[in-house]
């Protein structure tokens, strides 16, 4: 069957997302295929921006902080992105980027491993991941005296041996588009014994995610995207409730940080973690950046 540009026409005015379209903004004339790598302008964006720099910094002030809801920025928004990656509210933030929010949540997820099961000293990614997860991975091995592991998508579950200790993946391939089965593959992590770290930077806002049906165990991904948030959007972070408030200091967050204190006002000298996932924050957000991914 051949399809003219007509027949693309047509069926575009047929389609129940119609309408989302005209919520952004494109220079005329422009077909863009290009939002997996930055991420469409929002009609919405610029006046918002502008109001938040004229009317919240410049009048509001440090007022603003609480006035404007800028302090709680972090959590409106991780609970705008949950129901895109079948995340309930309270879960995730969005904060810093994906690349820092991946050293976290992979060095949180190695810091378990040591304390609940030592004698694993391997992580498995895939030699395809975009390099930045491989970077991230490689320096933290290095630091910890670990394995990295690269294997080819199709070798995966072969390669969940009893050593391993966690297993990262990114959901959907950057240059091929290939997307993993994510509650398989999870599944077979945790029968080998590893846990199973997800970054979602090519699939939130673009495919269903559901980390909860899938068990995952901790998940990344990426603001400016697919989330339309504008170049160096913040990213976000999610891990599963039963990982977020375990107490033991041996397996905290790295970049403690006075944003994810339990009390950052009582300014004290000794960290404590706030509850959930909020610990994943470390200091000042940038403000701007997080009113423009609101509206993305
Ligand atoms: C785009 C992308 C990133 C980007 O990381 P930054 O910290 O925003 O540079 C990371 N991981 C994957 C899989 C990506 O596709």
């Amino acid at each position: 069957m051949t399809l003219s540009l007509q027949d693309c026409r047509a069926l575009d005015a047929q389609d129940p997302l119609r309408d989302l379209r005209d919520q952004f903004k494109l220079p005329a004339g422009v077909i863009y295929l290009d939002g997996n790598s930055l991420g469409v302008l929002p009609r919405t964006t610029a006046a918002r921006v502008a109001q938040a720099v004229t009317d919240e910094w410049g009048e509001g002030l440090i007022r603003s902080w609480n006035s404007a809801g800028w302090f709680d920025l972090p959590q409106r928004l991780g609970d705008k992105i949950a129901p895109l990656i079948g995340a309930a509210p309270g879960e995730v933030v969005a904060t810093d980027s994906t690349s820092i929010n991946l050293y976290k949540v992979l060095s949180a997820a190695l810091s378990m491993a040591a304390v609940d099961a030592p004698t694993r000293r391997v992580l498995v990614s895939e030699r395809s991941n975009f390099p930045t997860d491989l970077y991230v991975a490689e320096a933290l091995c290095r630091e910890r005296g670990l394995r990295l592991h690269l294997v080819e998508p199709g070798d995966i579950t072969a390669a969940l041996t009893p050593d391993v200790a966690v297993l990262m993946l990114t959901h959907v391939n950057y240059r091929t588009g290939a997307m993993h089965d994510m509650p398989s593959i999870t599944a077979a992590a945790h029968a080998a014994g590893a846990l199973a770290v997800w970054d979602l930077a090519h699939s939130a806002g673009a495919v269903p995610v559901d980390l909860h049906g899938a068990q995952a165990d901790f998940a990344v991904g990426c603001g400016y995207k697919y989330l339309n948030g504008g170049p160096g959007a913040p990213a976000f972070v999610w891990a599963h409730p039963r990982h977020a408030d375990r107490k033991d200091p041996d397996i905290w967050q790295p970049l403690a940080g006075w944003w994810g204190h339990a009390a950052p006002f009582a300014f004290t000298p000794d960290y404590r973690p706030a509850a959930g996932i909020t610990r994943y924050l470390c200091g000042t957000q940038p403000i701007l950046s997080m009113v423009a991914l609101e509206c993305g």
